[in-house]
């Protein structure tokens, strides 16, 4: 990750280059800021920085051998500590048994929050740490003497998460560090950090990202639809993360829309064909989506009920969703949709207990296409 990869935060970028241009590198740095505003990017690029064999224009260079490796997060003396946990496929876990989950996220978004984090290594609504066997493995690995570099870099994200034994091993390696080792520390919440270790390192503040921060660096890589960036800012906050999420979602969303007005639209003119390479396009989306598909479903078939009788202050429909659901409310009545709630929540059960994704929606469909064309009942 080059600094031009990360977002603003120019004032940071200019004092971290200003340290190497005078010899002057903290052995013990802090990264403090506020969730998705760039900690970790900028502790990772200043890294890149230091290790780059050719750096100009206040920027590694992004192509010599140090930093082809930086960008994959695979170079030799780059270690990375984190919060991990147990989880169902690994007991007393370090850093390096995630190691690859860790670089295939941060590659694609160093602005991860620490909840996505546990997600994404499958231990989600459960607390990380860093251990005591992570300390010492820290400490067997900068005893060894660096590979590549002139420094060791050990990035610790999120160091509040260090139990009472790593937190004291590290105070010891920072009062005495090894020769050539630093240390970048991203931290969301300092209270939580021995007072003794934060004495110790130099505090590099990096604050919020304003909205036209987060707005250009959002259409340059994520979006061209300046109305939808507009949405996702507005309930950002200054996090970019959040962010970009917003705007995954609402993207996310509108395709969901257009895959059940296509369903129903098959369905009703009972397009048999047309529902089959229907059911292979699901098939391949991945299980997890097609959850959120089903869930979407559910919710439309919901929100369109209400319409159908007239309690349009008890539906929560985006403008695009209300275009569509104006006319399609009409199909969705006392008569059967109880009946589409049933089929489209076995439906999930089903892709939940790992069933045949094309048979489960195919099914689907053909219950929906008899429902539809069921009579409302006159009440
Ligand atoms: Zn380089």
């Amino acid at each position: 990750m080059q600094f031009k990869e990360v977002i603003n935060q120019e004032e940071t970028k200019k004092g971290l280059i200003r340290f190497v241009s005078e010899q002057r590198i903290s052995h013990a740095l802090m990264f403090v800021g506020p969730p998705g505003s760039g900690k970790l990017a900028l502790a990772i690029a200043f890294a890149q920085y230091i290790a780059c064999d050719s750096r100009a224009g206040g920027d590694s260079c992004g192509k010599c051998p140090s930093c082809v490796k930086y960008n994959k997060l695979v170079h030799p003396d780059l270690h990375f500590l984190f919060p991990v946990m147990t989880t169902a496929k690994v007991t007393n876990p370090i850093s390096d048994s995630f190691m690859n989950e860790w670089r295939d996220l941060v590659t694609v978004n160093p602005y991860i929050s620490e909840n996505e984090w546990y997600e994404a290594i499958g231990a989600e609504n459960k607390q990380g740490f860093i251990s005591k066997n992570e300390s010492n493995e820290i400490i067997r690995k900068l005893g060894l003497k660096s590979y590549e570099s002139e420094y060791k870099i050990v990035i610790i994200w999120l160091p509040e998460k260090m139990n009472h034994y790593a937190a004291n091993a590290l105070l010891k390696l920072i009062e005495e560090p090894p020769p050539k080792t630093l240390f970048l520390m991203v931290s969301e919440n300092t209270e939580h950090i021995l007072p003794t270790i934060l004495s110790r390192t130099q505090l590099i503040r990096v604050p919020a990202l304003c909205s036209k921060h987060i707005r250009d660096a959002l259409l340059k890589k994520e979006a061209d639809n300046f109305e939808l960036v507009e949405d996702a800012i507005k309930k950002a906050n200054g996090n970019y993360n959040v962010a970009l999420n917003v705007l995954r979602n609402i993207e996310q969303e509108l395709q969901y829309l257009n895959l059940f007005q296509t369903f129903m639209r098959h369905c009703y003119k009972r397009k048999l064909l047309e529902l089959s390479e229907m059911t292979e396009q699901i098939a391949s989306m991945g299980r997890e989506r097609q959850k959120q598909l089903l869930s979407y479903f559910l919710r439309m078939v919901r929100e369109n009920f209400m319409l159908n009788i007239d309690r349009e202050e008890l539906t929560y429909l985006s403008r695009q969703e209300n275009e569509f659901s104006k006319r399609f409310s009409s199909y969705i009545h006392r008569g059967n949709v109880f009946d589409l709630a049933d089929q489209i929540s076995l439906a999930f059960q089903h892709i939940e207990a790992n069933g045949n994704p094309k048979i489960i929606f195919m099914d689907l469909a053909i219950q929906v296409i008899l429902l539809l064309k069921q009579e409302s009942e006159t009440d």
